[in-house]
């Protein structure tokens, strides 16, 4: 049973200054659908991420979640989760207190915390690193937190930016494979960023 939302993004349009960064873009993502943003460096896919995510403010278009109009919601509204290249993990906290970051920010109880941080914990494969700090680990084990700490609060969508951008080959393609499967497991809808031809393809 997917338990994704549906994304419908019609006649997005973001200019910075002479410069279109994204001009009318339409696109609908089905509930619990996985897709593939592919396309040269400069083509406008971070714009449009950023603007699903409410990080950029769009000059025209609208975005809707489920159904509901988000286009005017501030990111923390939305209620998505995101893995972008320049989203940091907070480099004075260990791996627990990283993805347990969101849940506090809503106010969860700290038991509630434990149980969610546990399960995505499982989830990335990392439940023996929960103490480790963020310093200490390699760089996908570091992608496998920001992965954790985007999927914690259960969002309805994932949205990702070239996340295994930093990674070698043999990793990169270690966690499509991880990507996919909790994408099965969990139902949920997500949009994802590459440049990649190989890498989209394998999506
Ligand atoms: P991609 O992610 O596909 O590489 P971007 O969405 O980052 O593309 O960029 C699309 C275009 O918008 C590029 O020409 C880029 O230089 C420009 N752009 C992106 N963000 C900004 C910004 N904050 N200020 C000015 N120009 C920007
Ligand atoms: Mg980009």
């Amino acid at each position: 049973m997917p338990r994704g939302a549906a994304i419908e993004i019609q006649g997005l349009t973001k200019r910075y200054g002479d410069v279109t960064a994204i001009d009318d873009v339409s696109l609908t993502v089905a509930e619990g659908e996985f897709v593939t943003l592919l396309g040269l460096s400069g083509s406008g896919k971070s714009t449009t991420l950023m603007a699903v995510a409410g990080f950029v403010d769009p000059d025209g278009g609208s975005i809707a979640i489920s159904g509901s109009d988000v286009t005017a919601l501030p990111p923390e509204k939305r209620n998505l989760g995101v893995v972008f290249q320049n989203y940091a993990l907070f480099p004075h906290l260990n791996v627990f207190d990283n993805i347990a970051f969101p849940l506090r920010m809503r106010r969860h109880a700290e038991s509630e915390i434990e149980t969610q941080v546990r399960r995505v914990l499982d989830l990335v494969s990392l439940r023996d690193l929960s103490a480790r700090r963020i310093t200490e680990l390699s760089g996908g084990q570091q992608q496998r937190v920001a992965l954790a700490r985007a999927l914690v609060f259960s969002p309805p969508v994932l949205l990702m930016d070239e996340p295994l951008g930093a990674l070698d080959r043999q990793l990169r393609e270690q966690l499509q494979i991880e990507i996919r499967r909790i994408h099965r497991q969990l139902g949920v809808t997500v949009l994802y960023v590459t440049h990649d031809q190989e890498e989209a393809l394998s999506m």
